[in-house]
């Protein structure tokens, strides 16, 4: 398989709307945890969001959803493996 190199990021796409935060309906912009603001320059993070999807009528619902700066993210997941 033939993948793309990794390097940095040169180009920026606006975030895509099922990745906003559904209560506010725009970005995330604090972390969950540490409350540091997300969107200014330079600052990574994740966000994560889980969908139910009830094919019979169509609808969706959101199971939960975050974002994280990358310092919560690794001290979160990192504390799984101890
Ligand atoms: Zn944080």
């Amino acid at each position: 398989m033939n993948l793309p190199e990794l390097g940095p990021i040169s180009e920026f796409i606006r975030i895509p709307g099922v990745f906003y935060n559904s209560v506010t309906n725009a970005p995330f912009d604090k972390c969950l945890f540490c409350n540091k603001y997300l969107l200014a320059s330079g600052v990574t993070y994740i966000i994560e969001k889980a969908f139910r999807n009830y094919k019979e009528v169509k609808k969706q619902d959101i199971i939960f959803e975050y974002a994280l700066c990358c310092k919560c993210y690794n001290l979160f997941y990192n504390s799984f493996s101890e």
